[in-house]
């Protein structure tokens, strides 16, 4: 029977485990973990993804402040605000939600982020760090592909892992993530976008697939073998208003050994890792 691989179920246990040590921390040392979210513009997702992190923050203990700011907001403006937050010594990590406004450089925003406060871990040392294999902060959603399959005992070492997808928060750190040597890692892994001519040559040869494009229900069960694990990082809205991932998920589930549903999957897992970072961020500052 097809393993259903439920991120939610997981992202509460994981979620109770930061609260207790939050709390820990917060009796032993006097620190408590703070989030500083930003959010520019009124995209209605992004209110909603923002809404949801500060909720599972409140839960586990962790301080939560939500500086939204207008459209039309400039980038010195938003420079600014980076940097009193880079000082503030109650703020432990820093969220700059994306997509931001047309106008803004978002690597620049990006880059603006101190290190030690990079929770998202999109910024150029963390991205650097996990490259040598000494990572600091794992991008969230990486990392919570990563959890999903180590804590569902699903083996990656030695696995060959395919990966539709390159971008710099999801594809390309995750390959790097899976390809590090240690738990969770050892994989071999196969990288897959828009420029690659046979996709399904790819999956077919597939131990693990993970899809991350933003193209609804694009994995189709005649893409994978038999017995493959399948990992949808996707998230699409259908015409009628439905949430999808990138996988076929009811002709995918009938061949596949284990499968993340979406919503359900990946999802909370990336708001789940966002808070491990947080607190990392708090101990790392709490040592410097
Ligand atoms: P992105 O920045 O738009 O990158 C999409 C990637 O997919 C690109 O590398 C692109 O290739 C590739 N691609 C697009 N269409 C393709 C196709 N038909 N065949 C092969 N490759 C294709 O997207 P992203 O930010 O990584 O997000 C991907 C999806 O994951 C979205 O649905 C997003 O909402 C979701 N997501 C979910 C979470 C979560 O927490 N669950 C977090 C982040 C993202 P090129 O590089 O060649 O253009």
């Amino acid at each position: 029977m097809t393993q259903i691989l439920d991120g939610k179920l997981l992202a509460q246990t994981m979620q109770g485990e930061i609260a207790a040590q939050v709390a820990e921390l917060t009796e032993t040392l006097g620190i408590r973990p703070g989030l500083a979210a930003v959010l520019v513009g009124d995209n209605p997702a992004s209110q909603v993804y923002v809404r949801n992190k500060r909720k599972a923050c409140d839960q586990a203990g962790i301080q939560s402040w939500l500086h939204q700011l207008p459209a039309d907001t400039t980038q010195p403006d938003l420079l600014h605000l980076i940097a009193q937050l880079n000082t503030d010594p109650q703020v432990s990590g820093i969220l700059v939600q994306l997509p931001l406004p047309i106008g803004i450089d978002e690597s620049a925003i990006i880059d603006a982020v101190a290190p030690l406060k990079d929770v998202d871990g999109f910024g150029p040392q963390s991205l650097g760090l996990l490259t040598a294999g000494t990572p600091r902060f794992l991008p969230c959603t990486p990392f919570g592909v990563q959890q999903i399959l180590v804590r569902n005992n699903i083996r990656v070492e030695g696995q060959h892992v395919v990966i539709v997808g390159r971008s710099n928060i999801v594809g390309k750190p995750l390959a790097l993530l899976l390809m590090q040597k240690g738990e969770g890692g050892n994989a071999t892994v196969t990288v897959c976008h828009s420029k690659t001519p046979d996709i399904a040559a790819l999956t077919k040869q597939a131990d693990i697939v993970v899809v991350a494009i933003g193209q609804a229900r694009f994995l189709k069960k005649d893409m994978i073998r038999p017995g493959a694990v399948v990992v949808d990082v996707g998230i699409n809205r259908t015409p009628d208003g439905k949430l999808v991932g990138d996988v076929d998920f009811d002709g995918v589930k009938e061949i596949a050994s284990a499968i993340t549903p979406v919503p359900g999957g990946i999802g909370p897992m990336t708001i789940t890792m966002l808070l491990h970072n947080t607190l990392r961020a708090a101990i790392l500052q709490h040592a410097v």
